[in-house]
């Protein structure tokens, strides 16, 4: 469905963003990676992914918190696989704490990373998808995104942010070919939420696997995590034909948590 198109993914070394990366791969498409890592680790996820698929990957080490260097992601992409098509806006940090004790650097880089790289990846690549007459920008916002936990403010913050840059983007898109829509997951078992349960069961004193069911009880009533490939089926119906009028969405995965 997607060869000859060219999805960039941000956050894409690790966890939903390399789930993604694979399964837009999966389509067809050539990919640029994004994220941090080790060197080789991430040569052999882009071998890996190129062999499997059969199409073109790179990786951009760009650091979302840079606006200089997501534009040089996006440009780079241009330049060696001549365009961007998909645009997947999915680097994310969390922090926990309440509002009086969190860190200022902390509240700056969710910001930026969460929020502030989709402003400007979006922007750097809106004018040749303009110009194509065809384009996806999917913003991997969260549950956070529609509804609040405590301990997140800079989190939730950057998510309701997000759904609600999404919606503009839509608005201003409406009557081109492209679309820009969010998905809000539920827990996702990734290095980002194992960091979480990692603190629970050290704070309280349990076991990690208890933890994790306790997390999973508090908030997901399917009590059962999201995969980073149900997540990537939904990025690959929203580049489909079928997906045309769904513009502006903030669509939810999430085993149940925000119909409560
Ligand atoms: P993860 O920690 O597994 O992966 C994060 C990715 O972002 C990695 O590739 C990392 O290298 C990259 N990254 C981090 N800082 C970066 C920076 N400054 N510049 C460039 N890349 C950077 O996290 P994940 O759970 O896969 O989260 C991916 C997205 O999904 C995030 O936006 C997160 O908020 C969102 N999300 C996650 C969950 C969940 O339960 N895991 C739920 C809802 C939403």
């Amino acid at each position: 469905m997607l060869k000859g198109k060219v999805a960039v993914v941000t956050g894409s070394t690790s966890g939903i963003g390399l789930g993604i990366a694979a399964g837009l791969a999966g389509q067809g498409a050539d990919i640029v990676l994004n994220g941090f890592g080790d060197p080789a680790a991430i040569a052999s996820l882009r071998q890996s992914l190129a062999e499997r698929h059969g199409v073109r990957v790179l990786h951009h080490g760009a650091d979302m918190t840079r606006p200089e260097q997501i534009a040089d992601l996006i440009a780079q992409a241009t330049r060696e696989l001549g365009r961007v098509d998909v645009l997947v806006n999915n680097a994310g940090i969390q922090h926990v704490a309440k509002v009086q004790d969190f860190p200022a650097e902390k509240w700056e880089a969710i910001i930026a990373i969460n929020l502030s790289a989709a402003f400007y990846a979006t922007k750097a690549v809106l004018p040749q998808m303009l110009e194509r007459g065809w384009g996806r920008i999917v913003n991997i916002a969260s549950a956070h995104g529609l509804v609040a936990s405590a301990e997140k403010s800079a989190y939730v913050a950057a998510k309701h942010g997000l759904v609600g840059f999404t919606k503009v983007v839509a608005l201003e898109t409406a009557t081109t070919g492209v679309t820009c829509n969010a998905i809000c997951p539920g827990w996702v078992l990734t290095p980002l939420v194992q960091q979480q349960i990692d603190d629970r069961a050290a704070r309280e004193g349990i076991p990690v696997e208890q933890a994790k069911r306790e997390l999973l009880a508090e908030k997901q009533p399917s009590l059962a995590f999201v995969t980073p490939e149900q997540i990537a089926g939904m990025v690959v119906f929203l580049c489909s034909p079928a997906a045309d009028q769904i513009r502006g969405q903030a669509l939810a995965i999430d085993g149940g948590w925000t119909a409560q």
